[in-house]
């Protein structure tokens, strides 16, 4: 462990994670605090990290108040609407009456936006959705950052959380390790924004063996903007809320602009399209809620895993039609190119040619996340001038941790913000921490040397456990003293799968498999104390597990808790199976003891600040 040098940093804001609400948070600090030290630590590299690292072809947050096309307040319906009534409507309208100037900013950057030859408006995808050549997003919106902060750590991966010692409840900071150097680095801070990515690989994917990494939602999105203020004890809300996605087979390509500009539909082995017959069906088990337009997205699902249950599997997307039309033959390609190349190699190696062939449609596994059509995350303040007084204590976007503040996937409540809306909670976040900041001039942050010391040991004692543990190897890579992260991230992803609703049991569960599932995940946290790790790169795989662990806990303790089944297709409760809004209209949170481990859980009211 002495060998190991340590890197200090002292700033008075530090990102941590580099992806859409980092960029927006580092370019937004910048504004409001000239005089500030701004940090980025990035766990990739800024340039191309995160969930758009590969571009996207649309951007699926934009108002067009400007040609008043939407309104905040009409965001917030549509994101009610397709959570079955449960958002924060205060985060949702805020980030809403926001995102537009984000995205005019993205288009002074360069980012090239497609427009309407008739009206020279942005080109609309659907009602929400503008289409862009965006395969260079990432990159445009990191040269911002860039050019804001006054460092950006690349390679750094942040691991736990630092906690004023002067002050209960405060964060201070950061630890963390370069994944290329060994470098341990210390992160002193005076107010953190986390801005790490959702998690995927918390659920088996379908792909499985070689073929794993291809997931829908990026194989590097590793749960730490969740276990990170888990860690420190701040509070998350709707983790139960996972979203599973109907994409194209094996490859998980988009289906957004086969739907909506296309006009492409759905329909099962035998050419009927199957959704209407499955409304009595629907309806006995959500009420209204099917009859609500447009449909919400888990109630679609619900339709497609029934349909594929009764034997009429599988569902086709029906593209023949679509691509006689060259240009939009053209457009279908394209969708690909912009931000999935892998769908159309999948197509290519599986004789697909979607102009004489309709392809095959599929369910993914869960994903959690925030900032996408779900809203799981952690518990934050709202504006003061919008939030009733539960929502509100103080600064925007702060979670339940002084100091510190959230963006994008970290953050729960705020359902469809997605790329453009991630960015836009980075800026609110950050024009909240600066004022923070601001009102707190005269307090300094205390950090012990033990404090970091502490976590220094902890972070690299994987290494350790696999330069000891290896001798007592005979053959093999089976060690009887430590598991490797591979090992590790495939039982949790079989926990996760049996006994919390994945794949392989149609999403089905129920509390005595909850409760199991809690207590293989404990042995589970048990043997991740003696987890080994090979180099610097397994050393990640090791913490990105932890992680992952952590979440997942609070998924389950989430899930076991909501007695209801309020989101059919994503996820049953098979003792629930009804959605209850007598006793369930309202939002979950959960709180881990950082010192027990201890979990408790309580319900917040759902305030409908919107008609
Ligand atoms: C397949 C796919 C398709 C999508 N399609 C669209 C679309 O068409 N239109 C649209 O608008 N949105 C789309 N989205 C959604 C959009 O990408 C996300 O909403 C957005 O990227 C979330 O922003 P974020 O900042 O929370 O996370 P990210 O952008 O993923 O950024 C997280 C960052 O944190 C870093 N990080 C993670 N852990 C650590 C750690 N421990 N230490 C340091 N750094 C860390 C990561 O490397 C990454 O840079 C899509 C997403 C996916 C995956």
């Amino acid at each position: 462990m002495a060998k190991i040098k340590t890197v200090f940093e002292d700033c008075d804001i530090l990102v941590v994670g580099g992806g859409m609400g980092g960029t927006g948070a580092a370019y937004e600090a910048r504004y409001w605090g000239r005089d500030l030290k701004i940090v980025v630590a990035e766990k990739a590299n800024i340039d191309r990290s995160g969930a758009v690292a590969q571009g996207l072809y649309a951007i699926n947050c934009y108002m067009g108040m400007q040609w008043d096309e939407n309104q905040p307040e009409d965001h917030v319906r549509y994101a009610r609407n397709d959570l079955m009534g449960l958002v924060r409507e205060d985060l949702a309208y805020d980030m809403a009456r926001h995102v537009d100037s984000s995205v005019h900013k993205f288009e002074e950057w360069g980012l090239p936006m497609m427009r309407d030859p008739k009206t020279g408006r942005y080109q609309r995808e659907g009602k929400w959705q503008i289409m862009i050549h965006g395969e260079s997003y990432k990159p445009i919106v990191a040269e911002a950052a860039r050019k804001s902060a006054d460092k950006i750590y690349n390679r750094i991966m942040i691991t736990h959380l630092l906690m004023d010692e002067s002050k209960p409840n405060r964060v201070g900071g950061a630890v963390g390790f370069n994944v290329r150097t060994g470098d341990f680095h210390v992160f002193r801070a005076k107010a953190v924004i986390v801005g790490a990515g959702g998690a995927s690989h918390i659920f088996k994917p379908r792909s499985i063996g070689e073929g794993m990494g291809r997931t829908w939602y990026a194989p590097w999105s590793s749960a730490s903007a969740y276990a990170l203020p888990i860690m420190a004890g701040a509070k998350m809300t709707q983790r139960e809320n996972r979203i599973v996605l109907c994409r194209f087979k094996d490859g998980y390509g988009p289906v957004g602009a086969y739907f909506l500009h296309l006009k492409t539909y759905t329909q099962n082995a035998y050419g009927d399209q199957y959704e209407a017959n499955w409304y009595e069906h629907t309806k006995a088990m959500v009420g209204d809620y099917i009859d609500h337009l447009p449909t919400p997205t888990c109630l679609r699902n619900h339709a497609f895993i029934e349909e594929v249950k009764a034997g009429r599997g599988p569902i086709h997307m029906v593209t023949k039609e679509a691509f006689q039309d060259p240009h939009l033959e053209t457009v279908g390609w394209e969708n690909f190119l912009g931000m999935t190349v892998s769908q159309a190699v999948v197509w290519a190696s599986q004789d697909i040619d979607p102009k004489y062939t309709n392809p095959e449609l599929t369910t993914s596994e869960p994903y959690v996340m925030g900032s996408h059509a779900t809203c799981s995350g952690a518990w934050a303040s709202g504006p003061e001038d919008l939030s009733p007084d539960e929502y509100y204590w103080g600064y925007n976007r702060m979670m339940t941790v002084d100091g510190l503040f959230g963006a994008g996937d970290a953050l729960g409540g705020t359902a469809h913000a997605f790329s453009s809306g991630s960015f836009t909670e980075g800026r609110l976040a950050a024009k909240a921490a600066v004022k923070y900041i601001r009102d707190y001039k005269n307090d300094n942050i205390k950090i012990s040397d033990k404090q970091y010391e502490d976590l220094k040991q902890t972070i690299f004692q994987p290494l350790d456990n696999y330069q000891i543990g290896r001798n007592e190897i005979t053959g093999g890579t089976v060690s009887p003293s430590y598991i490797l992260p591979l090992h590790g991230l495939q039982r949790l992803e079989k926990i996760m799968d049996e006994y919390a609703g994945g794949i392989s049991v149609n999403y089905m569960t129920n509390e005595p498999l909850l409760q199991r599932g809690l207590e293989l995940l404990a042995t589970l946290q048990e043997d991740l104390n003696h987890i080994g790790a090979e180099d610097l790169h397994q050393l990640q795989r090791a913490w990105e597990l932890k992680h992952r662990t952590i979440a997942s806990e609070s998924v389950v303790h989430h899930t076991l808790f909501r007695k209801e089944t309020r989101w059919p297709g994503y996820y049953y409760r098979g003792d629930h199976m009804k959605l209850d809004d007598d006793n369930w209209h309202c939002l979950t949170l959960s709180h881990r003891d950082p010192e027990s481990g201890e979990w408790t859980m309580e319900k917040a009211p759902v305030y409908h600040i919107v008609d």
